[in-house]
């Protein structure tokens, strides 16, 4: 039954054929978000009334993770409550079994970095649409022979292992394993395709480079966390193979990058509402068709995006990002002269980083109170390089108005094992305007 659920959504999105003019797109997105408020909706004790009266979209609440959790019971169209829900999810995470469901579904737990854990739930349908289109977006066809598939995840969830086909062998590693012995067993495996966040894929390519582990991957499949410029090419120069990268966190399958390179927003499977924070940043509000346990309405994200101006050469009408710049939480916050509040975007930093100097590896800015800098360096003079780039930051936050600036630099990156590393991340309070 589950096979031929995903040979259905497959075939399903391969008709489907690509949407090349707005238009299109948004009378289909019509239909979908029709279908779904009267099948998926109307079943939703939160959503219900709203529903039966056919609001239009904008009439429906905006959601955030708070509140998504704090309505988990009256959102979820299953009868679940917040409390069996977490209790399965606990006891899987310490068990290390992800096989439990619930009323059907499997229950998941997503790693909170900010304040509440979510839940979610994923019914088997879920699952194969899931699958069908990660299978249709990601590996290619031409690739539909037996392939080998390492992923990296942090837990074995079901709706990862499930993505096992005649065509397709799936192996799970678990990221919180030390990383020599995933070296090893990723040896042993020998994938053709390995898909891991950016962060375990930069650990593999220096093991490469290092001569402790030898594979061939044809693609590389990057996911789970922003895929930063010097990551990308050191990955790109150990491994010349293709490089995907998915959007995808636990509200959905969001974006992924064309055969051209250029990141596109999965418009056929969610209406993207766009709260701009300049001309071209903007916040990702979600709806998404394709979720029935646990329906995604107007779903606000945490993460800045970066809209594309020019269309892409592939002719997809999908909205195509420059780059994914990280969550909303990320971005530093600074008082000027006058009290006034100055924002900073995490990718600002970045480029003023990779420009100030080279010889390092790797580098953690932290705002705690003052910013911290931490640095992995490759052989050079760890003084020198830590005043190269701190002298940068000063120049450049000058600029912005931001002044009485300290920052402490330490040698090393911090690491916990698996945790989400972001390059630039802010620990204190957004201050009110
Ligand atoms: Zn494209």
């Amino acid at each position: 039954m589950f096979k031929l659920k995903i040979i259905y959504f497959l075939l399903q999105y391969t008709l489907r054929g690509t949407f090349r003019q707005r238009e299109v797109l948004a009378r289909f997105q019509q239909r979908k978000w029709q279908r779904f408020r009267k099948k998926v909706l109307s079943n939703s004790p939160f959503y219900q009334e709203l529903a039966q009266r056919e609001a239009d979209l904008e009439d429906f609440p905006l959601m955030n993770k708070t509140a998504f959790m704090a309505n988990f019971d009256q959102i979820n169209t299953l009868g679940i409550t917040r409390e069996e829900a977490m209790q399965v999810a606990l006891h899987a995470e310490v068990e290390r079994d992800f096989s439990p469901e619930l009323k059907g579904a499997t229950v998941g737990l997503s790693t909170g970095t900010s304040g509440t854990r979510g839940l979610f739930l994923v019914s088997a349908t879920e699952r194969a649409q899931w699958t069908a289109m990660v299978l249709r977006r990601v590996v290619p066809i031409k690739l539909f022979k037996r392939q080998k598939v390492a992923f990296f995840l942090r837990a074995n969830s079901n709706l990862y292992s499930s993505v096992q086909s005649a065509s397709l062998e799936f192996r799970f590693f678990d990221i919180f394993q030390p990383i020599e012995k995933l070296l090893r067993e990723l040896a042993d495996f020998q994938p053709h395709i390995l898909a891991a966040q950016p962060s375990i894929l930069s650990a593999i390519a220096e093991g490469q480079v290092a001569g402790s582990i030898k594979i061939q991957p044809k693609l590389l499949i990057s996911f789970a966390e922003v895929l930063n410029d010097a990551d990308k090419q050191f990955i790109q120069k150990t491994y010349a193979v293709p490089l995907c990268e998915v959007y995808q966190c636990t509200e959905g399958f969001l974006a992924v990058t064309c055969a051209h390179g250029t990141m596109h927003l999965n418009e056929d499977i969610a209406i993207f509402e766009k709260k701009y924070l300049d001309e071209s940043r903007f916040i990702p509000i979600i709806t998404d068709f394709t979720r029935s346990s646990q329906p995604i309405v107007r779903y606000e994200l945490n993460d800045v995006l970066v809209e594309k101006k020019e269309p892409c050469p592939c002719g997809s009408c999908f909205t195509a990002l420059e780059r994914i710049e990280g969550r909303e939480d990320d971005i530093l916050v600074f008082t000027g002269a006058d009290g006034e509040m100055i924002k900073i975007f995490p990718d600002l930093i970045c480029r003023v980083i990779a420009r100030s100097t080279e010889g390092f590896r790797a580098y953690r800015l932290r705002q705690v109170g003052a910013l911290e800098l931490q640095l992995e360096l490759e052989s050079e003079d760890f003084q020198v390089v830590s005043a190269k780039i701190s002298a940068a930051l000063h120049v450049f936050l000058q600029e912005k108005g931001v002044n009485n600036l300290s920052i402490t630099c330490k040698q090393g990156i911090e690491r916990r094992t698996g945790e989400k590393l972001r390059r630039v991340e802010r620990k204190i309070p957004a201050i009110d305007n």
